[in-house]
């Protein structure tokens, strides 16, 4: 039996590609080495608690490029989306607390300090006349498609600009620097004397796209109910209707390539299924590397792939309480001292070492947002940070620091503490790639943009999606695999004559 497509991995860009190609029509294949579907945004169950593999805000959420692919396969409106309402960040020399109206500031020493900003904002909007409002909302969002077209040129100038230079031009107070350097780790798997400038506005101007009239800003990033596993397990569900299939516990051996095209792909069982499009989501490296081998490549493109950069890899701590210590969603703990987080990752990054800090984490707290998520009368805190795969000291020692900056984040941790279990890069290996990113590929220079790789690659027939892969494709993580997926499964569909393999 043939299929029109098969896709080698059901991440969340390999998903995406199958609701395009699904709902278009075409019968699509997906097989999953794994038992469940989902890659890194996935999820599993431990004694009543929903534990993820990792994100925890996704940008976009029901208005975004998930919705799209979601809408392809008829599952609108399938995802429950939980915003985010009260926010905290635990800084070494301050607390900073943020319920959505009203930011507080509370230093350790001095006065705190309260912030009105969206009531300032809300009190401003007020003095302009709603019609004049919805008027200039409505046509900003009719044009933003105009704007992104207008500002792609200027934006492009920023490809090769680092984000240290960039920020080093409006601020020099390190705690900025800090915060910054924080943020695109985790946003970019890159540090800021690595990301290009460039991928920060895209990533800002796609966002703005999402962003309808009347919508509350908040609306523009979220975390789906039933934990993230719901997100691949939608798209798929979406997939079978569409008369697609996906298949778990099933690894692809090889991507078979005869004189220069795809025929299908090996089982390790030694099934060959046939099919005249494979697109993999295990990853660029690995596909051309291993699942098809360099061999079928000319010399030059398979080099380019192997020096890519790869992000960072990551952890996830996740951490079962027996009642509730926390009222907030989600937040960031950063106890690194002022000044001091170009030498944390650097130590990381470069050193290959795991600095004697608590490390910046970003946490969020699923069961406040679904309850389902954990136990009656129960809590789970879920923290995600950067740690490499090559580490010289053992991932125990992060796992160490990570338990000591919930403790301080979190007064009472201790006393309802009941386990915890900690990802480390080697799971994330086990999910597909060999240097175990968070996210895929660094979005740093020389690799963004233009540069980065085609998801169209130069066999015949194959084609890669995730966090890998896709020229121009950019954004933040989840949001911009999906992109890749659908980019990816739209030029298919537009561009390539498809007929069943038998
Ligand atoms: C700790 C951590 C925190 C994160 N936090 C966030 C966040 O807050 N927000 C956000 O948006 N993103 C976050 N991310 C990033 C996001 O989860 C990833 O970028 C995204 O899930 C990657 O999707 P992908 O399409 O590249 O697929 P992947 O997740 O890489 O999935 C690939 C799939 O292919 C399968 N596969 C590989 N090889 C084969 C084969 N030979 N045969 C069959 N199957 C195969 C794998 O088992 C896997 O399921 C985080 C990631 C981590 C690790």
């Amino acid at each position: 039996m043939g299929y029109d497509a098969i896709v080698v991995g059901a991440g969340i860009g390999g998903c995406a590609a199958g609701c395009a190609l699904a709902g278009s029509g075409m019968k699509v294949l997906i097989l999953e080495r794994m038992p469940q579907v989902g890659g890194r945004c996935s999820s599993i169950k431990r004694d009543g608690f929903t534990l993820d593999t990792g994100a925890h805000a996704i940008f976009g959420a029901e208005h975004g490029s998930i919705e799209e692919a979601c809408r392809m396969v008829g599952k609108d409106g399938a995802i429950k989306w939980c915003h985010f309402g009260k926010m905290i960040a635990v800084l070494s020399d301050a607390r900073i607390y943020f319920d959505g109206r009203t930011m507080f500031l509370k230093p350790d020493k001095g006065d705190s300090i309260t912030f009105h900003a969206m009531d300032l904002m809300d009190d401003m909007l007020k003095m302009v006349p709603e019609q004049l409002l919805e008027t200039s909302m409505s046509m900003t969002s009719k044009m933003m498609p105009l704007v992104t077209a207008l500002l792609t040129p200027i934006i492009e100038q920023f490809d090769d600009v680092l984000m240290k230079d960039f920020m080093g031009r409006f601020f020099d107070w390190p705690r900025i620097h800090d915060i910054m350097n924080t943020f695109q780790c985790g946003m970019f798997g890159s540090p800021d004397w690595m990301t290009s400038t460039a991928e920060l506005m895209r990533t800002a101007l796609g966002v703005m796209e999402y962003y309808q009239p009347g919508m509350d800003p908040f609306e523009l990033a979220g975390f789906p109910a039933g934990g993230l596993i719901s997100i691949p397990a939608t798209m798929c569900e979406g997939i079978v209707e569409k008369g697609g299939e996906v298949r778990t516990g099933t690894n692809v051996r090889r991507i078979v390539v005869e004189s220069g095209k795809v025929v299908g792909v090996e089982l390790d069982d030694g099934e060959l299924i046939r099919s005249p499009i494979v697109i993999s989501n295990g990853g660029l490296k690995e596909t051309v590397a291993d699942l098809v081998g360099r061999e079928h490549f000319d010399d030059e493109y398979a080099d380019l792939i192997r020096d890519l950069k790869t992000g960072t890899s990551g952890f996830c701590i996740r951490a079962a309480l027996d009642a509730p210590v926390t009222d907030v969603d989600m937040g960031g703990i950063l106890l690194v001292e002022p000044g001091g987080m170009e030498a944390y990752f650097r130590e990381l990054w470069q050193d290959f070492t795991i600095p004697d800090v608590p490390p910046p984490i970003y946490f969020s707290v699923p069961s406040n947002m679904d309850p389902s998520l954990a136990p009656p009368g129960k809590q789970l805190i879920v923290g995600i940070g950067c740690l490499m795969f090559d580490s010289k000291e053992p991932y125990s020692k992060m796992e160490k620091l990570a338990l000591e900056g919930f403790r301080r984040a979190f007064p009472g941790f201790d006393e309802h503490y009941m386990w915890h279990d900690f990802l480390d890069p080697n799971m994330y290996i086990a999910l597909g790639e060999r240097l175990a990113p968070a996210i895929g590929l660094a979005q740093c220079i020389g690799q963004v943009g233009k540069n980065r790789p085609s998801s169209i690659s130069p066999v015949d027939g194959l084609y890669y999606v995730g966090g890998e892969a896709g020229q121009n494709i950019s954004g933040m993580a989840c949001d911009m695999c999906v992109k890749s997926g659908l980019a990816c499964g739209k030029h298919i569909v537009n561009n390539v004559t498809v007929g069943i393999a038998t």
